[in-house]
């Protein structure tokens, strides 16, 4: 007879590693307390308007394209996917942008014109970026960060330092590039992984190979088509689902977890995976004796950012600005520390806004535009309904001044979402919205372990372990958990 898997949530690394563990033949069943899969990537719908409400930005789409070949799909049959060109917009201050195309010979052109030779430099530094991507995904990813060893045979090692794993993004960076345009352009996409640039391995520069050759995609309908694929895959291979369902314990006998409990009854299973925040699945659902960790391991984790986010219907189509917009105009230093060194409300933030109706006319009514901003912030701060409004205010009065489009009168409404909201939405640990921050001693070995180190038959997945956040890794995570059992139990 089959073996019983029961996950804890329908995420990205919760499909994933149903998806993988229901091919090999485990009989699975996903819950999750929403009504819907997906995880952080929520749709929020109003008066005609659609937003992704967590990730937006469609990057490494060779991840995407081999999870679902692994299920005998490509992406093209399941949704519409397109590159964007523009890739995104950057704003430096009123009347200072920067196009970053998908076309390479543009972006070199844009690097020359900022700083004389710096074009070569670039084709340098995104020949060792790629490198760095192309030994992260042939192996060095898919790792389970168990033990060591395991890196010891990856080609990486080879590795260590063409890795640059003990060099910082920031360094690395510095060492090609002076001028401060070009070094935000090369250190932002490691704020996706949760950690100023100074703090994570330069090995993850292979970020920039990811944005500046692989470029940005978008999937017709919004992140929930991606979604909507997976549940399909899922089905198809088998998986059952419960939506609504919030499971309030891991049920432990004879040092083997023996169920879950949900709507206070026991649902049997031979093996669990809790792919929803790790503390939570640890510190919530498990009695203490088996948890993997203590209170005070996680209090000193640092955590990837929470964020501050906007849905604004706009009751009309907004000039100046692309599909996706990053407002560097103010200092990354000093928003930054009041992210991780004195946690606090930043006095002035970076914002990113998009406007996925630009690409995608079909997520607003005709005429409007549907806008997201995002504030990146410390996690675990006071969240109030006076602090929202203020920075809707700031948000409105940049977009306004950077783009100089007045918007205030045509918002036909906002709706605001922090911490109280993750945490009620997603049991996010101190309101997180990426998980972990990728810092150096927060990588591979030194992430929560996949396997609870007492109980044979628990494991864990999703962005607070390995790869780490970010949609691929969270499908990453899926596929090496899914591994790990079916070494263990098949
Ligand atoms: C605002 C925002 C913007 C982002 N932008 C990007 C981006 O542009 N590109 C990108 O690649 N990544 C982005 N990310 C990161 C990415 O969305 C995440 O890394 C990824 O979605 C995490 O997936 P997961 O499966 O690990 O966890 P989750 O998506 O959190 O899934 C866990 C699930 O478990 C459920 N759950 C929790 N507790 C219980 C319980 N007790 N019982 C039942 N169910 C439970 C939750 O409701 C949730 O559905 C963004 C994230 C956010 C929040």
């Amino acid at each position: 007879m089959s073996k019983k898997v029961a996950v804890i949530g329908a995420g990205f690394a919760g499909l994933s590693a149903a998806t993988y563990l229901a091919k090999q033949g485990f009989e699975v069943t996903v819950i999750d307390k929403l009504k819907k899969a997906g995880g952080r990537a929520q749709v929020y719908n109003n008066q005609g308007f659609s937003f992704d409400m967590g990730p937006s930005w469609y990057w490494m789409p060779d991840v995407f394209e081999n999870y679902f070949n692994d299920f005998g799909y490509q992406v093209n049959q399941l949704y519409e996917l397109i590159k964007l060109d523009t890739s995104y917009r950057v704003f430096f201050n009123k009347k200072d942008a920067i196009d970053i195309s998908s076309d390479w010979s543009k972006i070199e052109d844009v690097f020359e014109s900022i700083e004389i030779g710096s074009a070569k430099k670039l084709n340098q530094f995104i020949k060792a970026a790629q490198q760095k991507y192309e030994i992260a995904l042939d192996g060095f990813i898919e790792k389970p960060g168990i033990s060591l060893l395991e890196y010891i045979s990856v080609k990486s090692l080879m590795g260590a330092f063409q890795l640059d794993l003990f060099k910082s993004v920031k360094s690395l960076v510095a060492s090609h590039f002076k001028h401060p345009k070009l070094r935000s352009i090369l250190e932002f996409p490691v704020l996706f992984l949760g950690a100023m640039p100074k703090d994570i391995p330069a090995l993850y520069t292979l970020m920039n190979y990811a944005d500046l050759k692989l470029g940005t995609w978008y999937p017709m309908g919004g992140m929930s088509k991606i979604v909507e694929a997976m549940v399909k895959v899922a089905k198809n291979q088998g998986v059952k689902f419960q939506f609504g369902k919030v499971v309030q314990q891991i049920v432990v006998e004879n040092n083997l977890a023996k169920g879950l409990i949900i709507d206070d009854e026991l649902q049997s299973a031979d093996i669990i995976v809790g792919a929803a925040d790790y503390q939570h699945v640890d510190q919530y659902l498990l009695p203490k004796a088996y948890q993997n960790y203590t209170h005070s391991y996680w209090e000193k984790r640092i955590m990837a950012p929470s964020a501050l986010l906007y849905y604004i219907g706009l009751n009309k189509k907004i000039k100046g600005l692309e599909h996706h917009n990053l407002f560097f105009d103010e200092d990354f230093e000093i928003h930054g520390k009041e992210i991780y060194d004195y946690p606090k409300w930043p006095s002035k933030p970076q914002m990113y806004v998009s406007v996925a109706s630009k690409t995608d006319t079909a997520i607003a009514p005709k005429n409007c535009d549907a806008l997201v901003g995002l504030i990146p912030v410390a996690v675990d701060l006071e969240d109030t309904p006076a602090v929202r409004k203020e920075y809707k205010n700031k948000l409105i009065h940049k977009i306004e001044k950077l783009t100089g489009v007045e918007i205030e009168p045509d918002i036909i409404f906002v709706k605001s979402y922090a911490h109280k909201d993750f945490i009620q939405d997603y049991n996010a640990y101190k309101g997180n919205a990426y998980g972990l921050a990728n810092t150096l001693k927060q990588t591979a070995v030194l992430k929560p372990k996949i396997k609870n180190a007492k109980l044979h038959n628990l494991f864990y997945a999703g962005q607070l372990t390995v790869p780490g956040p970010g949609v691929p890794p969270a499908l990453i995570s899926g596929k090496i958990v899914a591994k790990e059992i079916v070494k263990l139990f098949q």
